[in-house]
């Protein structure tokens, strides 16, 4: 069972991210090791030629900063899987002694960057919805 907060955020990021049609089959599944690991928000395995993927995400995620950010991370993952398979290619054409270096590098920066637009894309969505939210409370 999916909590409502996490499937109204998992549309939200889908619709940012444009995966929102019909297109994409996204499978989300709640567990305590996301990927195999205990220690992770979460976790997604894309197969973006048949347009396929499946999340699992911590059952420890809170409705905050850090939780929200979480599953905005995996669906970012999810939109930007064809250009890890572009530069996958590509590293195959390398060297063997070079794969290893590009694969690490690549990695590090692709997280870094996820990080950065699913951390600042809550900011932005949520502090918005708690503003509109607010505005119904008050009475005119
Ligand atoms: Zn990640």
């Amino acid at each position: 069972m999916i909590p409502d907060w996490i499937l109204s955020i998992l549309e939200d990021g889908r619709n940012l991210f444009g995966l929102g049609g019909p297109e994409w089959d996204v499978h989300v599944k709640m567990t305590d090791k996301p990927g195999g690991n205990a220690a992770a928000g979460g976790w997604a395995l894309v197969n973006s030629k048949y347009l396929d993927a499946d999340i699992e995400l911590s059952v420890d995620l809170d409705n905050n900063r850090t939780g929200r950010a979480a599953i905005l991370h995996e669906v970012l993952h999810v939109a930007l899987h064809e250009t890890d398979d572009m530069v996958d290619d590509i590293i195959e054409q390398l060297d063997e002694d070079r794969q290893e270096y590009f694969h690490t590098a690549y990695t590090k920066a692709m997280e870094r960057t996820i990080q950065r637009i699913s951390r600042s894309m809550e900011q932005f969505i949520y502090m918005k919805k708690e503003v509109e939210d607010d505005s119904h409370e008050t009475p005119e």
